[in-house]
């Protein structure tokens, strides 16, 4: 499979060095952008601030607007946020700051869905944005996190946001174990893999993200051409092996892009980020990937309700793909025999009020 390995990392803030940082990826990365329609597509999960890490830095996205309009790309920045349905999308990316940095390029991706057939064992069809499908260019820019289910929230994930509104829950409910999401994520990744994948990790999320982890300062900026290969390496560089994440053990095996770092072509210093913390319910190395694979009841957390931080919203009951979670007044109910694990609502309770607990957990005393 010929796929580019090509990897750039550099030092950055959000600040002038991240201006010139973009200018470089657009040097090495170079095309012929000139009246192509590109398709930005930041991470805008929830309405939160850009301190809290939980979507890609207005500056950032700014930077790469401008750099495509000098070079005369016709441009529309959008996501589908996990949390707010179609009508409520530049609310989302207004709190987050990224409306207000390109105001004249965003677009709200759940006004036009297209049902389309899916190649995929779990799901016959899928509902994309149709820019998604229409456009030149698309230049993915994920922000670098931890996420509870699939481990890594970087560049391949980050494609799941061309997944309009609601079908994001029946993917979910169709590939129900941490294996078959990962697989349903692929095929989803597969519709239409960006050309440019540049990463926000200058402040990146540790612990339980994707939404409730900690920020963590790394001041990076890390770009490819191939989003397999960035998160691989991303991965590398937080200590742990790329095959060790479902998705990307699975990209290997599908050949989508490369996994291993020395076979990759990196401008920059890969440097180690020392005591980075994955979600509680990442178990590393061989024995991660043999529970992962052969005892994944044992991998399984319940969510749990703080009830202490809850303020009886409905939001995660609204987000669960199975009805396990029903909403009342007391707060919400968990039927543990309809729970898949996805963890959908801990990713989208604003309180910070679910948190994972299982076996495997409470014996790591990680919970
Ligand atoms: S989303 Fe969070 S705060 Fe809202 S009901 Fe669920 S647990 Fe409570
Ligand atoms: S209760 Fe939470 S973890 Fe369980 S299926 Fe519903 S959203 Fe997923």
């Amino acid at each position: 499979m010929d796929y580019n390995k090509k990897i750039f990392v550099t030092h950055a803030g959000y600040d002038p060095s991240l201006e010139r940082a973009i200018e470089e990826i657009f040097r090495m990365f170079d095309r012929d952008w000139q009246g192509k329609t590109v398709l930005v597509k930041p991470n805008i999960l929830g309405p939160h601030p850009p301190e809290k890490a939980v979507t890609t830095h207005p500056f950032l996205v700014k930077c790469v607007v401008r750099a495509l309009k000098k070079r005369g790309a016709r441009i529309i920045v959008g996501d589908n946020p996990g949390m707010g349905g179609y009508g409520k999308i530049e609310s989302v990316a207004r709190k987050c700051g990224i409306l207000d940095s390109v105001s004249d390029c965003f677009i709200n991706l759940g006004h036009h869905p297209l049902r389309i057939p899916a190649k995929s064992k779990y799901f016959k069809e899928v509902t994309i944005s149709r820019e998604v499908l229409e456009a030149d260019v698309i230049i993915n820019l994920p922000k670098l996190k931890t996420h509870s289910l699939t481990i890594l929230t970087g560049a391949v994930k980050n494609t799941f946001g061309y997944v309009v509104g609601a079908d994001k829950m029946h993917i979910h409910a169709a590939c129900p174990t941490p294996r078959q999401f990962a697989e349903g994520l692929l095929d989803v990744y597969q519709i239409r893999p960006p050309e440019l994948n540049i990463m926000d990790a200058i402040l990146a999320m540790q612990g339980n993200g994707p939404s409730n982890g900690k920020p963590v300062f790394l001041g990076l900026v890390m770009a490819s051409d191939n989003a397999v290969s960035l998160d691989a390496a991303a991965v590398h560089m937080l200590g742990q092996k790329p095959w060790s994440v479902p998705h990307l053990e699975m990209a290997a095996e599908r050949g989508l892009g490369e996994t291993d770092v020395r076979k990759m072509n990196i401008t920059g210093q890969l440097n180690s980020v020392k005591d980075f913390q994955f979600p509680g319910t990442f178990v590393p190395g061989l024995a991660g990937l043999v529970l992962n694979r052969y005892l994944s009841r044992w991998m399984n957390c319940l969510p749990e309700v703080v009830r202490k931080r809850c303020t009886s919203c409905g939001i995660c009951s609204g987000h669960c793909p199975t009805q396990a979670m029903t909403r009342t007044s007391d707060g919400p109910l968990l039927d543990r025999d309809k729970c898949i694990n996805c963890y959908c609502c801990q990713e989208m309770c604003p309180e910070n009020a679910i948190r994972l607990s299982g076996r495997l957990l409470r014996m790591l005393g990680r919970h």
